[in-house]
């Protein structure tokens, strides 16, 4: 009886390590880009119903593992601008979209799908306050832009006690996590005024700090579609890894679309926020 039980606990054993070894293997054998991975997703979605809900968490696992473990191929400098890893394209610029979603994000959401140029979209707590904003936000994380944390109120923190600071900023950790599934990764101040116990926050919550290298869009005479697109193509401060700072403003919105054409007939591409190494 006792060999029995020893030979069951060999068995077991050794089913535990050759699967964990597979599984390891696929998630860390893959090198595969976001596009790859969504076209995963989708095949694996169109076959047949999973049969349990441990092979759905055993999905969800592998495809965190596998978004974990994209390779990042810049790193932000202490100008919150982007420098290749590597041998990535230096000629990119990243796209931010800041206090949404209010009014106009969800549009500009569309729009940068259309022209298929990844983007940051920075929330604010106050404005996912009902069923019908938190449908916007999923449907904007859906589209496949990445959510960042921009405080619950917009107050400047340097106004508030730790306390609140910490209120402001872990509330919309919360909020995004239980309307996306996924906690945010990037923390940009209001203002983009940052406190120590803010910066101290960000990294207990694993989210680097972002602010960014120019924007226009809240100067009057920037605020027509033609306007804000014209400068953020033309400014002097557009060059390599530049980090774009716009808002869910009607005249970015309308702007927008001619904005990414006109970065790009300069040669720039769009960075995926994805690919920004986490530290
Ligand atoms: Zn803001």
């Amino acid at each position: 009886m006792k060999w029995f039980y020893i030979m069951l606990c060999a068995m077991f054993l050794l089913g535990c390590s050759s699967e964990a070894g597979t599984e390891t293997e696929k998630a860390g054998g893959k090198g595969s880009t976001p596009q790859d991975e969504g076209t995963e997703k989708k095949s694996r979605n169109d076959d047949k119903e999973v049969d349990s809900k441990e092979e759905q968490a055993e999905n969800k696992e592998e495809n965190e593992i596998e978004k974990a473990q994209a390779k990042p191929e810049y790193k932000m400098n202490e100008m919150y601008a982007l420098e290749p890893i590597a041998d990535a394209n230096p000629q990119v610029v990243l796209l931010t979209i800041d206090d949404a979603p209010d009014k106009y994000a969800l549009d500009m959401a569309h729009i940068l799908k259309k022209l298929e140029a990844p983007a940051i979209f920075f929330v604010n707590g106050h404005f996912i306050n009902t069923p019908e904003k938190e449908k916007m936000l999923k449907e904007i994380y859906d589209l496949g832009f990445v959510i960042g944390n921009h405080t619950y109120s917009h107050s400047d923190l340097t106004t508030l006690p730790e306390e609140k600071q910490l209120e402001e900023i872990v509330s919309v950790n919360d909020i995004v996590e239980k309307v996306t599934g996924e906690r945010p990764k990037f923390f940009r101040a209001p203002f983009g005024k940052n406190t120590d116990k803010s910066k101290e926050i960000a990294a207990q919550e694993g989210m680097v700090l972002m602010n960014w290298t120019y924007g226009y869009d809240w100067e009057s005479q920037y605020k027509t579609g033609d306007a804000i697109s014209d400068i953020m193509v033309n400014t002097p401060y557009l060059q390599n890894g530049a980090n774009l700072l716009m808002h869910d403003r009607e005249w970015t919105r309308d702007g927008l679309e001619k904005m990414v054409q006109g970065l790009r007939e300069k040669g720039y591409d769009m960075a995926d926020p994805n690919l920004i190494a986490i530290e």
